[in-house]
């Protein structure tokens, strides 16, 4: 069975990108059927997988206006297994365009469901923003993936988001569930790290992802330089650094959603 799952946070530059194309990454090394969908007008996914505007004709956007079918804006990655629907700074416009459709939030639902059949995993990239886009891909999602940047003011807007999370739940798209909170650019050598890993696990412990072989059993993406490199090689770690501290806690992730260890401890 496929599963959706929707990376989110309307806090600019926390990691959601870097965990959509490294999640989506280790899912399909480890041989599951992914397709990434990068529905930020930033476009981040896509050029982390060394996509330029030119290479492509068609973005998400052709998809959302309704001009493409999403199968057909597709692209193979450098992963087998990983396929990419690519973005472009065009679908700035589609929040207007949608504003005359009826049930403007589930357009984005309307074109992922039919992909279901072809993907174990449908990862989907969100820009920084509780935007229509955002609640386009809650709306589309079984599951979000909210990463925390372990620094000051960490969880600001955190309540919010829930907020959202449970508005859509309750009006749109029921059987969304939070699928787990992901610390990320958590640095050891950090008090401030420290603190806000410490305030998750007490106040959140049951929406942390966990593995035996992290320390405490709780997952946490490591302030990694190689995880900062990476796309500018046009690659996800995997494929530049497969056993840095960032790509190890990637594949974590990636084992921890694919034995259904969430969460909790
Ligand atoms: P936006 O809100 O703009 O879409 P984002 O939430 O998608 O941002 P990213 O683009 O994933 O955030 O990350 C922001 C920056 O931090 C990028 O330059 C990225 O390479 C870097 N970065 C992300 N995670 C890590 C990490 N664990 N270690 C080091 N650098 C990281
Ligand atoms: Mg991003």
């Amino acid at each position: 069975m496929s599963e959706v799952i929707a990376i989110a946070n309307q806090k600019g530059g926390v990691g959601k990108t870097t965990t959509a194309v490294n999640l989506a990454a280790s899912l399909a090394v480890a041989e599951k059927r992914v397709l990434l969908v990068d529905v930020d007008p930033q476009a981040n996914a896509t050029t982390n997988f060394g996509f330029r505007r030119n290479d492509y004709d068609y973005n998400i956007y052709h998809v959302l206006s309704g001009s493409k079918k999403l199968g057909e804006i597709v692209l193979k990655t450098s992963i087998p297994n990983l396929d990419l629907a690519p973005s472009n700074i065009g679908l700035v416009g589609v929040e207007k365009e949608f504003y005359d459709k009826k049930q403007k939030e589930l357009v984005l639902r309307g074109k992922i469901d039919p992909m279901r059949a072809n993907y174990d995993y449908i990862i989907m990239d969100s820009p920084p923003a509780l935007s229509l886009i955002t609640i386009n891909t809650l709306s589309a999602a079984d599951s979000v993936i909210i990463p925390i940047q372990c620094e000051y003011f960490a969880l600001e807007g955190l309540a919010q988001l829930l907020n959202t999370v449970k508005l859509v739940k309750k009006t749109i798209n029921p059987s969304l569930q939070v699928k787990g909170f992901l610390p990320t650019m958590y640095t050891s050598n950090n008090n401030l790290s420290k603190q806000v890993l410490a305030d998750l696990k007490e106040h959140f412990s049951t929406q942390l992802f966990s593995s035996a072989e992290c320390d405490e059993g709780v997952i946490f993406i490591p302030r990694n330089v190689k995880l900062a490199e990476s796309p500018s090689f046009g690659k996800p770690v995997i494929l530049y650094d497969v056993k840095s501290h960032g790509s190890v806690a990637y594949q974590l992730l990636a084992g921890a959603i694919l034995s259904g260890a969430r969460v909790g401890s």
